[in-house]
């Protein structure tokens, strides 16, 4: 059985270097390990945090009162025939470096997420997306110990309720650890259609049009990189959490107010015909007065991208970056009536 740890600092579990300590600390290598130390936890009354990289993740300085359990299952397996390729991955195993294998490989479907961060095993939990993909276009299945019932069990990509960066497991946060997920690819030198403008602008393409994997990979992370959104222990701009905000949705009255408070902003109709409105958080936080590089203390806005709030020099602390988060929020709600939502999960914090 995997050794428990007495008292580990969290934060540097975790892409932001935040957090105080976890009261106990597991290393879970297999799926077994996974569930039996989960189930074992349950049994005690002991309350458990699943880690995977740390890369959604704002904890408290106070750390958590509990079990945190490091997910590190490895292994895939590859099955499918013809123009199918359906991979079954443990939930360890980490998701950039997976992207880079199904681009090696020819397996189409998830190369526009290459330079994510995190584990496989959180990629369902909040629907990863980016450029114009997201998992839950290529996910059939997820297999999942549920803590409620104390089995295990394969979920169906309807069970899991995909929406934009959300699904069932965050209405229901903490019942299902996730084991492993299985992607259906397809065998192809070329990409899925190119649905990201900004994409296919690097590219030189239309929208719609295809590449080969490689270069939408090389044109993503070129991308990404611009913007402080790939690892980097040499760019301080990417010790973060990722986008702090997500782009509020919203109804066609509240859609109608914004109107009027600032009229001719950037919007996407949403495709349901409910007159809802999706709204780049990037731009109220930046015409609410928060510009790139805007500074609080010893937090910042990423110099390079506006949604991610950093912690550039490892000095801060998770109530910094907190009173930040509150002061972009607020004024933001302030200028325009919208309220931002947190991305990250938050251990032992609210904003
Ligand atoms: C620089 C940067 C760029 C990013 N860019 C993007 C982006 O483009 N698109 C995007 O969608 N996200 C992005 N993110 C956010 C983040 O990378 C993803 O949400 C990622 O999937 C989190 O994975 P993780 O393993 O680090 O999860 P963690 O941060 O460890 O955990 C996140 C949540 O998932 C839960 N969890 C983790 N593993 C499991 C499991 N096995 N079973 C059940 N629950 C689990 C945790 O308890 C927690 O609630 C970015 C983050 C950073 C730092």
């Amino acid at each position: 059985m995997a050794d428990r740890l007495a008292e580990v600092r969290l934060a540097p579990y975790t892409t932001l270097r935040l957090g105080g300590p976890a009261r106990a600390f597991v290393e879970a290598r297999s799926p077994d390990e996974i569930v039996g130390i989960v189930a074992g936890a349950d049994r005690e009354g002991e309350a458990v945090l699943v880690l995977g990289g740390g890369s959604n993740l704002v904890v408290s300085d106070d750390g958590f009162d509990g079990l945190a359990v490091h997910v590190s299952s490895e292994g895939i397996d590859v099955a499918g025939d013809g123009e199918r390729v359906v991979i079954t991955v443990q939930a360890g195993e980490d998701w950039d470096a997976l992207v880079a294998r199904c681009v090696d490989e020819g397996w189409s479907g998830v190369e526009c997420l290459s330079g994510i961060p995190g584990r496989v095993g959180s990629t369902p939990i909040q629907n990863v997306g980016a450029y114009g993909q997201e998992v839950a276009q290529t996910i059939v299945g997820v297999r999942v110990y549920d803590r409620t019932t104390g089995r295990t069990r394969d979920l169906t990509p309807a069970e899991c309720g995909f929406a934009y960066r959300h699904s069932a497991f965050k209405d229901d946060p903490g019942r299902h650890v996730v084991l492993a997920v299985t992607y259906a690819l397809h065998r192809s030198e070329l990409s899925g259609p190119i649905a990201y403008k900004e994409l296919a602008v690097r590219l030189g393409v239309k929208l719609g049009d295809r590449v080969p994997l490689a270069q939408a990979r090389a044109a993503v992370l070129d991308l990404r990189r611009g913007k402080g959104m790939v690892l980097d222990s040499g760019d301080p701009d990417t010790r973060s959490a990722g986008s702090f905000f997500t782009n509020p949705i919203l109804t066609a009255a509240q859609a109608a107010d914004l109107g009027r408070r600032a009229p001719g902003h950037p919007r996407w109709e949403m495709p349901d015909g409910s007159g809802a409105v999706k709204v780049p958080a990037a731009w109220l936080i930046e015409n609410a007065g928060f510009p790139k590089g805007y500074e609080k203390g010893a937090v910042r806005i990423s110099t390079k991208h506006t949604l991610a709030l950093t912690n550039p020099t490892g000095t801060a602390s998770t109530r910094d970056l907190l009173a930040l988060a509150r002061e972009v929020r607020d004024g933001v709600h302030e200028k325009f009536g919208v309220l931002l939502v947190n991305e990250p999960v938050f251990v032992g914090v609210s904003l």
